[in-house]
């Protein structure tokens, strides 16, 4: 007799970079795939806004960890640049102080050492001990707490990772870490400024995210050839290939389910799909409030990484010394990080990044003119209380950092010229939280903080329904493009390892 088995269907809910990832990595699992996403393309915050032949990147802006994109592509037989062309940039970025002085990021090693000894005397000798010192946080820190299932502190008690915590090089705050290393405040305030990538007060965060910085300064920064919208359109393209079915304008409502298992998915449309599992990659605390319908059980002990106020500009010409990525820093970024993250209010000196792609890439914008966008990190939910009483409506806060961003700019020397501007364009936290559904409007999702990492960060599979599973950057292991490439792998993994239990009870 032979018995055949039917191949095993999977739902993935949200076409973002971590359900694509998780769509593809099942697939190459034998799964039937099935991704329904509401919006009318796939990407989700990785998405890209088009205004009169000027290419807007409304999410990320720049790759780390290539390696994950890479490594995802071969899992799946494929050439990566069939689909996806990156481009190494160097030097990576500029730092602004308010006192004038500038530190550039290159991973040109030689270039970078100049670069810290210009702020401290031996600081060149130091970045290059620093860099030695993360390779093994890298390296070990990444495989214990995050590209694992099952982070645990208690793991990393071998002989061989105990080093890492008796230094505390994983759970110490980061700033402490630093001062081990550095004097210089802006040497130390520079490389904690990635933590705001992941929407994290730096001040708050773990020493483990000098992961960050090191990855950057060491592993390189790279941009894809037609913006960081390529990645989502690579990996859609990708998962087309492979036989994985794409649904967009399609939202799910919810799941049909009895006791411990679900059954069918329910779209908004009243379609009923029968799965015989389903990954959400929707925000997670938002996929339970509207999708669930239930209380995640951490939830009390949930908090939120930062919003973004975005502004995008479509110039006619920008300033020859500007940089395709570049941060302006406040004159103290404790008082600034903290307004932001403890008074939970625009700062009066906020931080922000400007980011000018079409100095790499002039396929961004018409012919010899310039796309640009700034990033000012804000409370997603500004309190209208405090010291600056700032009117928490987000076009009054738009035209504050405007004027405050002009000022900073011509002080600079970058000022980007009025008659340049041919137009103007701003998305505030609310409008980004409807449109991808991100509870509290959080642009980065879940914070990332110590009480929610590892082990400790809502996992990847849903309390009681044993076939219903999380991807992407509210989930383990968190928040970024690599992350949750490594999200959509890890859930695979879950997923098999689950199968397997199941085969032989
Ligand atoms: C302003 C900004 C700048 C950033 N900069 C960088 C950067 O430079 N580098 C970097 O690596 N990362 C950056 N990030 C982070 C990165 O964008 C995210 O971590 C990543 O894109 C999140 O992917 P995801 O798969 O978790 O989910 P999302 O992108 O949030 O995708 C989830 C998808 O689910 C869909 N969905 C929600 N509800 C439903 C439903 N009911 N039915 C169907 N579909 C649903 C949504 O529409 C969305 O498409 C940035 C993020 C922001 C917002």
């Amino acid at each position: 007799m032979t018995r055949i088995n039917k191949k095993q269907s999977a739902a993935i809910v949200g076409a973002g970079i971590g359900g694509l990832a998780a769509a593809i990595d099942l697939r190459l699992n034998d799964f039937e795939v099935t991704v329904f996403e509401k919006l009318d393309k796939t990407g989700g915050r990785c998405h890209q806004t088009v205004i009169d032949g000027f290419k807007f990147d409304t999410g990320p802006s720049m790759l780390m960890m290539k390696e994950e994109i890479e490594n995802l592509f071969e899992r799946a037989g494929r050439d990566m640049t069939d689909y996806l062309k990156l481009n190494r940039l160097d030097p990576h970025s500029c730092f602004h102080f308010a006192d004038g002085r500038r530190l550039q990021f290159t991973s040109e090693r030689h270039k970078l050492k100049q670069e810290f000894e210009s702020f401290q005397k031996g600081a060149g000798d130091t970045i290059d001990r620093w860099l030695a010192d993360q390779n093994l946080l890298y390296e070990v820190g990444m495989q214990q707490f995050i590209d694992r299932n099952s982070p645990n502190y208690l793991s990393a008690f071998k002989p061989d990772n105990l080093s890492l915590l008796l230094k505390g090089m994983v759970t110490a705050p980061l700033y402490t870490s630093l001062g081990r290393y550095f004097q210089e405040k802006s040497l130390k305030d520079a490389l904690a400024f990635s933590s705001l990538y992941i929407g994290l007060n730096p001040y708050e965060a773990p020493s483990i995210y000098n992961v960050l910085p090191y990855a950057e300064l060491n592993k390189g920064l790279y941009f894809p050839d037609g913006g960081m919208y390529s990645i989502a359109q690579a990996l859609t393209s990708l998962a087309l290939d492979i036989g994985v079915e794409i649904k967009c304008d399609t939202r799910v409502k919810g799941f049909r389910s009895e006791d411990d298992r679900l059954y069918s998915v329910l779209l908004e449309d009243g379609g009923k799909i029968e799965c015989d599992l389903a990954v959400i990659n929707a925000d997670l605390p938002e996929a339970y409030e509207s999708i669930l319908n239930e209380k995640h059980p951490l939830e009390e002990k949930f908090s939120y990484s930062c919003g973004a106020y975005l502004f995008f500009f479509g110039m006619e010409n920008v300033p020859e010394n500007l940089m395709h990525h570049q941060v302006f820093m406040p004159s103290c970024f404790e008082t600034s990080m903290h307004q932001l993250f403890e008074e939970n209010r625009i700062s009066e000196e906020p931080t922000f990044y400007l980011c000018c792609p079409t100095k790499t890439d002039s396929t961004l914008a018409p012919s010899g003119k310039h796309a640009v966008t700034i990033l000012v990190p804000v409370p997603s939910k500004p309190s209208t209380k405090g010291a600056c009483d700032i009117d928490s409506r987000w076009d009054r806060i738009g035209d504050q950092l405007f004027s405050y961003i002009k000022e900073k700019l011509a002080k600079a020397n970058l000022s980007l010229d009025e008659k340049d501007i041919l137009f103007q364009i701003r998305i505030n936290p609310e409008e980004q939280g409807q449109r991808f559904g991100l509870k509290n409007d959080a642009a980065f999702g879940l914070s990332h903080k110590l009480s929610l990492m590892g082990p400790l960060r809502p996992r990847n599979k849903h309390h009681r329904i044993k076939n219903l599973y999380f991807a992407g950057a509210s989930t383990h292991p968190g928040n970024g493009i690599p992350m949750v490439i490594k999200s959509g792998r890890l859930v695979t993994q879950r997923i098999l390892q689950d199968r397997m239990k199941e085969a032989i009870n």
